[in-house]
């Protein structure tokens, strides 16, 4: 028996469809494998039932922005899934979820007990509240294996959008590597300064990275891209583009 799905999961499925096809396209374009570039959906500001939508969708790697909202969610999707509620019928759907937006230290030790990664690592003060976070989740078992770090660049040392200049990378990195026991060191993460131009800021961040992947060769990930530049981020060798918008639609207003 298979009902006809309802509005809002037949617009999700539409926008996701666009959105895949622009990664291949891109991929094509740049002479990539597909298989190198993730797509995190990202929902933040939209309910946990777009989430379970999505699951149905196929889609498996999220990205949330704001504790505790996030790891509320992350709770209600979960146990949506498992009480199969949820479009999925495979009991077991592996289904991962990652912090990319700022994070207060108070909050470390709520998302190392939900958070696959961290994209949005940017100070030494950070990393040693998520080392301390992630070993107490781990021996407590609330997670199973070592918490993702990417580290946030900078491209201009604003503040306001959080990030280390690339002068500071390297003392951050072996920060992590030292915590081998709870934190994994994976890569970089960019948000694109809003005065910059995407190609620009994508061709920066590449820079940045061969240099980064030439001293932690272990550290290849790439987390660049959002709605509006998908395309400049996947010629630059984004290998984790971070889609909200173009997913699901505008974020609703919230009240104050
Ligand atoms: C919201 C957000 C995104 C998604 O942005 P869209 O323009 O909606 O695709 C990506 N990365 C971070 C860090 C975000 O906060």
């Amino acid at each position: 028996m298979t009902a006809q799905p309802d509005p809002r999961t037949a617009e999700l499925a539409a926008n996701l469809q666009a959105t895949r096809r622009r990664i291949r396209t891109a991929a094509e374009a740049a002479g990539r494998d597909r298989a190198d570039i993730a797509l995190l959906v990202v929902t933040k500001f939209h309910p946990a039932e777009d989430l379970v939508r999505l699951v149905g969708l196929g889609e498996r790697e999220f990205g949330e922005s704001r504790e505790p909202e996030a790891g509320r969610k992350i709770a209600a999707v979960r146990a949506a899934l498992s009480s199969g509620e949820g479009a999925v019928d495979d009991g077991d759907v592996a289904f991962a979820a990652d912090m990319i937006g700022s994070v207060q230290r108070k909050k470390a030790g709520s998302i190392a007990r939900w958070a696959r990664r961290v994209h949005s690592v940017d100070s030494l003060a950070l990393i040693d509240s998520f080392d301390g976070a992630a070993q107490r989740a781990l021996d407590a078992g609330e997670r199973a294996s070592t918490l993702g770090v990417l580290l946030q660049v900078s491209l201009d040392g604003d503040p306001e959008r959080g990030g280390l200049v690339s002068d500071d990378l390297a003392e951050a990195a072996d920060r992590v590597l030292a915590a081998s026991n709870s934190l994994a060191l994976e890569g970089l993460m960019l948000i694109a300064p809003l005065e910059m131009a995407a190609a620009e800021a994508m061709s920066r961040i590449a820079e940045i990275r061969q240099d980064f992947v030439e001293r932690y060769p272990g550290a290849t990930e790439l987390s660049a891209g959002m709605s509006g530049d998908v395309e400049e981020a996947i010629a630059h060798g984004s290998t984790c583009v971070r889609v909200g918008t173009a997913i699901l639609g505008a974020r609703p207003i919230l009240s104050p």
